[in-house]
């Protein structure tokens, strides 16, 4: 019996399984039993064609499932096969030799003090690395996109290394939800920008490095301008419009782009480049629909997991700088956190890819915020009518009135225990639509879920269901908490 393994970010459209039987003699039939079985579970990985959507890859026993042919192919009876989100994420995978990214002028140009000599020393006893790597290191030029969660430890230990010239693109600001995770960050940093604490723990961490800071958006106007002077980019983001951005400037100007991504407890990590590999199209040619995947301020994240996939790309940044090892170009790692597990995937380059393939038609950056459908990190919320929208303020001086309202909290019961407005009935946003029957069409129905976004999405499902009496609590429990109720607590 085949078995279909769930991603995470999916569990919820499966039953909460994340592994279920499927029956079928092609992975193609496989698939399509379990959707028959989970009609959410389908309509997320299924376009109306039948085809797989293309945000997502299918995987059997380790091996990508390129095309409609490999769907359809016999496959092993006992096979696994893999669904691969893009997330913000095998067997016999060919190695990708050494190479080093600084050539051999830039390595003797580079100095070491005595200083420095003394603080390398346990690298420069390595063969692997020695005084020659030590050089590379220091000639090298490292940009890591974002100061946030894979950032934090990953710039922490490309400046330890020695990595001379690291670039930072971040323009945000320190929050206390921050703090679990990126540790490049303190208590005291909250309120300043992420740039300047970065910065300041990267001195204190080894003064030798220059930093050389872009307190700017990274958009599609400076992306070129920003990379081209380093050798590897990382990208450390959290959206897809960036992550395809980053991308397509890599492939643009030949720059490996070593990536991560992280959720829940579940993350990625793979070296894209172009000219020696595949890059992030070639394994997602498109972006899933905005608000599928949910980003970690909607999903939540084990604090330590992008420790552990951030150090990885930091381990493959400095391989490449010293051209030892066997790079990750073309397998693209797992890692399970809570099963302790890492699974390696084969990444074929696609001759179909539109910005490395043989027909190329994407030429020069675009519009990435259009491309994905989204503004940023959350996605933009659905459009609910001006009427249909409630505040906090008016929703809390109805209650006060005496009115009986039917209020309904669209998030699930684990937010429903940190925080909760009184008097609410809870029924997540998953359940909506069946748990509809049950709702009187003639009252009022009055909508909340954390910050207004996943509880417009309910509402125009329940419109889609014939309800007109319905309302948006704008801004969510975070505004009760500022604004009705500050014994809320926010989160
Ligand atoms: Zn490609």
């Amino acid at each position: 019996m085949a078995v279909v393994l769930i991603p995470a970010a999916f569990k919820r459209f499966a039953g909460g399984e994340n592994r279920l039987e499927a029956t079928g003699t092609t992975a193609a039939q496989a698939l399509k039993s379990v959707a028959a079985r989970y009609p959410a579970l389908g309509k997320t990985l299924f376009a109306s064609t039948g085809a797989l959507k293309p945000a997502f890859q299918a995987f059997a026993n380790g091996t990508l499932l390129n095309g409609d042919a490999a769907m359809r192919a016999p496959m092993m009876r006992s096979a696994e096969l893999s669904i691969v989100p893009c997330v913000s994420g095998g067997a016999n995978v060919p190695l990708a030799p050494a190479e080093s990214v600084i050539d051999a002028a830039r390595q003797s140009a580079a100095t070491l003090s005595n200083d420095e000599i003394l603080r390398y020393s346990r690298h420069l006893i390595l063969p692997e690395v020695n005084l020659e790597g030590q050089k590379k290191l220091k000639a090298a030029k490292v940009l890591c996109i974002g100061a946030g969660g894979l950032g934090s430890p990953l710039l922490m230990y490309l400046a330890a290394a020695g990595i001379g010239t690291i670039g930072i693109v971040d323009f945000d600001i320190v929050d206390f939800t921050n703090l679990q995770r990126q540790i490049i960050h303190g208590t005291a940093d909250v309120g300043r920008t992420k740039m300047q604490s970065a910065k300041e723990t990267i001195a204190s961490i080894n003064p030798n490095v220059e930093v050389i800071g872009f307190e700017e958006e990274f958009t599609s106007a400076n992306a070129v301008r920003i990379v081209k002077d380093f050798d590897i980019v990382i990208d450390g983001t959290d959206n897809f419009p960036t992550r395809y951005l980053t991308n397509d400037v890599c492939v643009l100007l030949g720059k490996p782009n070593v990536y991560g991504s992280i959720f829940r407890f579940e993350g990625q990590a793979t070296v894209f480049w172009a000219e020696k590999g595949p890059c992030y199209r070639c394994l997602y040619p498109e972006p899933p629909p905005p608000g599928l995947v949910p980003s970690c301020a909607e999903g939540g994240v084990l604090g330590v997991l992008p420790g552990i996939i951030g150090c990885i790309q930091a381990n493959e940044a400095i391989k490449l700088i010293l051209g030892v090892g066997n790079p990750l170009i073309g397998r693209l790692m797992l890692f399970n956190a809570l099963k302790m597990q890492f699974r390696e995937l084969r990444l074929m380059k696609d001759p179909a890819c539109p910005i490395c393939g043989d027909n190329k038609t994407i030429t020069e950056l675009i519009d990435y915020q259009q491309f994905c459908g989204i503004r940023g990190e959350e996605a933009a919320p659905q459009a609910v009518e001006e009427n249909e929208e409630i505040t906090v303020v008016e929703l809390k001086a109805r209650m006060d009135a005496g009115e009986k309202l039917t209020v309904i909290d669209v998030r699930e019961p684990y937010e429903f225990a940190i925080a909760r407005i009184p008097g609410t009935t809870l029924i997540p946003l998953g359940q909506i639509a069946e748990r509809s029957v049950d709702l009187d069409k003639s009252t009022e129905i009055i909508l909340h879920c954390r910050s207004g976004k996943r509880s417009a999405d309910a509402l125009n499902q329940l419109k889609a269901k014939g309800f007109t009496r319905l309302k948006n609590v704008v801004g969510g429990i975070m505004a009760w908490s500022e604004q009705v109720d500050p014994k809320v607590p926010k989160y």
